[in-house]
């Protein structure tokens, strides 16, 4: 097991996609999981109850990131309940994939505001709480397509995971100080409902070009994110993974 009894994770985005298979691995490596979701409340509770099934411990909270008063809560309620939290990920994401000439305002501050903002709000409450402990991990997910440019049609998303890798580096160098470590993983293409919501031919025609062959698995992200939350990733912080499977060919 990567965590002691008593440890506790919060993920955001944790009832579907790539957060779920981080919630479901980090109960798996021993910690207490907290699950937040916006809408999905079903799929939330079924994370719960399967990771409850396995023997394991979690429990569900349902908060917008984007909305300041929402994460505080959430984090008053950790305070309370545990009074310590030792992993925070930042999953919680969207698209809104449209080419710029026809991007309106709103629908370049949509991905901004729950990706960059959402891991903003939630990494300033977690450091606030880890730092009495001196402890504490930190993963942020951000996008190869953050450091690659992405498919046409991604300025606003691709902006938002960009400055998410920015984001943490300059967290990192705050945070250490107070003992605790952020890293990014920057996943390529994984199959989720982010994906399949794109449009067929660009699917096809992205998965094809990637160098071992196919899309990644949840799972594989999950893995990822345990090892950087835990100890066995002590000596790590302000660092990059990319996993994309070799990249495009
Ligand atoms: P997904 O399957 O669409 O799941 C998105 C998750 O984010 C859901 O649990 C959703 O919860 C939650 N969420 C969305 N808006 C939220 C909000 N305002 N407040 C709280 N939760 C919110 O997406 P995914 O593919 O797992 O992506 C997870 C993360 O990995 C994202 O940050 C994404 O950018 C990143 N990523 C994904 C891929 C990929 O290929 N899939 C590649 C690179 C990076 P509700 O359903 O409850 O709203």
């Amino acid at each position: 097991m990567l965590f002691t009894q008593g440890s506790v994770a919060l993920v955001t985005g944790g009832s579907r996609g790539i957060g779920r298979a981080v919630a479901l691995d980090l109960a798996r490596e021993g910690a207490h999981v907290i699950v937040n979701y916006a809408r999905s409340e079903r799929d939330a509770k079924e994370v719960v109850a399967l990771i409850q099934e396995e023997g394991g411990s979690a429990t569900s909270v349902q908060a917008d990131v984007t909305d300041e008063e929402a994460v505080r809560h959430v984090f008053r309620q950790i305070r309370a309940e545990h009074g310590r939290l030792d992993v925070l990920v930042t999953s919680a994401g969207i698209t809104q994939d449209r080419y710029l000439i026809t991007m309106s305002l709103d629908q370049f501050r949509g991905p901004l505001d729950t990706n960059l903002i959402g891991t903003f709000l939630t990494c300033r409450e977690a450091l606030k709480l880890m730092r009495h402990r001196r402890s504490g991990s930190i993963v942020t997910l951000s996008s190869s397509s953050g450091l690659d440019g992405g498919f046409p049609g991604q300025t606003n998303y691709v902006a938002s995971k960009g400055a998410i890798i920015a984001f943490t580096h300059a967290l990192s160098n705050e945070a250490a100080p107070h003992g605790v470590r952020a890293n990014v993983v920057a996943p390529g293409f994984v199959t989720t409902d982010m994906t399949r919501k794109v449009p067929t031919p660009i699917r096809k025609q992205y998965e094809s070009r990637i160098r071992l062959g196919r899309m990644g698995r949840p799972e594989e992200i999950a893995s990822i994110v345990s090892f950087l939350a835990s100890e066995k990733a002590s000596y790590m912080s302000g660092s990059v993974v990319v996993a994309h499977g070799g990249g495009l060919g």
